[in-house]
């Protein structure tokens, strides 16, 4: 019996945590025994056969043990912070994140999915911003503007550049931005042979996993040049092609004004909005750009947000 309050207030916080809701730390008894026989029908491990019967002296009990319920919450609340997704780690004010303690086990329960709101979860407001080419240095700069405003990009990476700028890529995927495969060396796939868009394909997905440990989703043909081989080949490796409706052409004008102004104008939602991170003039329009289409009531995500589950293989220009 004395096994099972820690079990109980652990569970009571991470449901709590679950529903989006912070708790009082001590559970009232009838809330234990409701939350017991919830525990009673969960595969907690810590429950074992026999230990279900209804509490019979519980306030006591609970005063002899508030010290342990007390780290049970914690521990509860500390095993529930790390399942969150780095972004809502972010969002809990430091005063309220767990103390994180090594030598405390912690139970690992498979993540829940977050519960995003309707809207968000059609995603109908979002728009997919991308850029081409790095990492290169300035992609940093980006980096720090979508941090400050809260907002996610997608990064279309070439391969020999991951190699150079590994510790970019990192930055790239532990901000919450969506990478993509953009070839090793940016070749023309459509004219390329059959093993050399392989070889593209498959060296540039391997120095990302070797630097970054994810396996892209996405792969964008350099020149948005491909033919049917280049789409079959990133199906086979799981990927999608990802094209664009909105090409701001930054790579010819250079221009930041005009950047902001192609991008935002002309984006509407389930965009793909195409730019390339090795122009400076780019980097300068990022916050310009993540304003106005938040203006026009839209959202700057990644691919992988605006488009959860991509039919390996498909090509996208947009959302649909
Ligand atoms: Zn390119």
């Amino acid at each position: 019996m004395k096994r099972l309050l820690p079990a109980v207030a652990s569970l009571c916080v991470s449901v709590a945590v679950a529903a989006g809701a912070m708790t009082a730390p001590h559970a009232g008894a009838a809330d234990l025994t409701k939350l017991q026989l919830f525990a009673g029908s969960s595969m907690n491990p810590i429950l074992t056969p026999g230990t279900g019967s209804p509490i019979d002296d519980t306030s006591s009990f609970i005063a002899a043990s508030s010290k342990r319920a007390d780290q049970a919450v914690q521990d509860g609340w500390r095993q529930a912070y790390n399942q969150l997704p780095p972004q809502l780690r972010d969002a809990v004010p430091p005063q309220l994140r767990p103390k994180q303690d090594d030598s405390v086990p912690v139970t690992v329960i498979p993540p829940a999915e977050p519960s995003p709101s309707p809207a968000q979860q059609r995603c109908d407001d979002c728009v997919a911003i991308t850029y081409d080419d790095g990492p290169a240095p300035g992609t940093e700069r980006l980096l720090d503007v979508f941090k400050r405003k809260k907002a996610h990009a997608t990064f279309f990476v070439v391969g020999q550049n991951v190699n150079a700028y590994p510790h970019i890529l990192r930055r790239i995927r532990d901000e919450g931005h969506t990478i993509g495969n953009h070839t090793f060396d940016h070749p023309d796939l459509a004219h390329a042979g059959d093993g050399a868009i392989a070889q593209q394909l498959d060296n540039t997905n391997d120095a990302i996993e070797k630097h970054a440990g994810v396996k892209p989703r996405w792969m964008r043909p350099p020149y948005g040049s491909y033919d049917g081989r280049v789409s079959r080949e990133a199906g086979a490796r799981g990927q999608s092609l990802a094209i664009w409706d909105v090409d701001t052409m930054d790579w010819s004008h250079r221009d930041t004004a005009r950047t902001c102004s192609i991008a935002v104008s002309n984006a509407q939602a389930g965009s793909i909005v195409l730019m390339h991170d090795i122009h400076e003039p780019t980097v300068n329009a990022a916050e310009c750009i993540i304003d106005g289409l938040r203006g026009k009531g839209l959202r700057p995500v990644g691919l992988d947000e605006m488009i959860k589950r991509p039919d390996a293989g498909h090509v996208y220009t947009n959302a649909e």
